[in-house]
């Protein structure tokens, strides 16, 4: 009797140990270089069998899916191979080397991104409803958790390979370095049009796990869903852990509450609300407490315009420095005197967001003209 209850305990320690070492092999290959998430240069660190090398794991994992992805002989002359998300690119050059003349091509084909109705939402509303949710491992769309669906959403649910384009799609526009923070990937739907895409952190307080979504019948635009992912990614790049924290709450927060967190006084989102947002509460007689009305932002982009680079942009700060990014990828350096093209230069001022943006813009444009 006593020998058998301590063979149980015996077996139970051994699996927690298990588990245990299970947790910390997973945590280890989450892991990313803290110290230059935001330097594109900077490689992530994984911790084992990152499918660097074609093989036959990586191949049976869906990773290395020709439909989606490259070979370094299937670039262009004037494309490089990026060996690590399997794509070929332009490489470019500063923009001063590259007037508008010459770059009309690729504004041209980016431009074309720009002027369509754009809207997201708050991911909680999807996460419980997904179609479908991966944890993103190594790169890698592993584990697939699926979510209760109608019968008519079956088909989604059940479309894997269009599951794996719309990550493929994600990768090949966000540097692997850039990305390391999306950890989960889902697939929900609201129908055509409506809520496009959306992030969220995975737990809530812990901003350095993100998770993406992606409306799968919204996605076969391949515009719009480019054009979403950009935005969607500059949520996580101006929210994460090392912009705002979670540990103060907004009564103690001296700097901008962008409802995550206290945003850092370095951080990017704190500075574009110091610069931007402060006179539009201002004028409009509220403060940063004050749940926006989304009516009453509505009025308030037509009467100024030029203070937005879209309309939804009016939405929030948050909303706006998202959309005010994705103006900043996908155009020119504006040279108007509004505070829409204020706004856009503001990214100017970090060398390693000019720097990220060569790399996202020749991304973009390399996908988007081979379609
Ligand atoms: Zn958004």
């Amino acid at each position: 009797m006593l020998t058998k209850r301590y063979l149980f305990i015996f077996l139970g320690l051994l699996l927690l140990v298990g588990l245990a070492a299970c947790d910390d092999e997973m945590n280890e290959n989450l892991a990313y270089d803290d110290e230059c998430l935001n330097d594109p240069d900077c490689d992530l660190v994984y911790e084992d069998d990152f499918c660097d090398e074609y093989d036959e794991d990586c191949e049976e994992a869906g990773f290395w899916d020709d439909t989606y992805y490259e070979t370094a002989e299937d670039c262009y002359e004037d494309e490089v191979y990026d060996p690590v998300d399997q794509l070929c690119y332009v490489e470019w050059e500063d923009e001063e080397d590259c007037p508008d003349d010459e770059c009309g091509e690729v504004w041209g084909v980016l431009g074309d991104l720009l002027g369509s109705s754009f809207a997201d939402a708050d991911f909680d509303e999807f996460g419980e409803n997904a179609i479908i949710t991966y944890d993103v491992r190594n790169n890698e769309l592993t584990n697939p958790q699926l979510g209760e669906v109608t019968a008519d959403l079956e088909s989604f649910q059940a479309d894997e390979a269009k599951h794996r384009e719309i990550w493929a799609r994600f990768t090949q526009l966000i540097p692997a370095a850039q990305r390391a923070q999306i950890v989960q990937f889902s697939i929900f739907t609201d129908g055509p049009e409506e809520v496009m895409a959306a992030v969220n952190p995975v737990a809530e307080g812990d901003l350095s796990r993100w998770a993406l979504a992606v409306d799968i019948q919204d996605a076969a635009d391949d515009k719009e869903l480019t054009y979403s992912l950009i935005h969607e990614f500059a949520h996580v790049l101006t929210l994460n852990n090392r912009q705002v924290d979670t540990a103060v709450s907004p009564s103690a927060c001296t700097d901008y509450f962008p409802g995550e967190g206290c945003a850092l006084s370095t951080s990017y989102i704190d500075a574009f609300h110091d610069r931007f947002w402060v006179q539009v509460f201002d004028e409009m007689g509220v403060n940063d407490e004050t749940e926006l009305d989304e009516s009453d932002m509505e009025d308030f982009y037509y009467d100024h315009e030029d203070w937005f680079v879209t309309d939804y942009a009016a939405t929030n700060p948050g909303e706006d420095i998202a959309e005010s990014f994705t103006a900043f990828i996908l155009q020119p350096k504006p040279t108007e005197d509004t505070l829409a093209a204020e706004k856009i230069l503001f990214f100017y001022d970090y060398p390693e967001l000019v720097a990220l943006r060569k790399d996202l813009a020749s991304r973009a444009y390399s996908r988007l003209r081979r379609n």
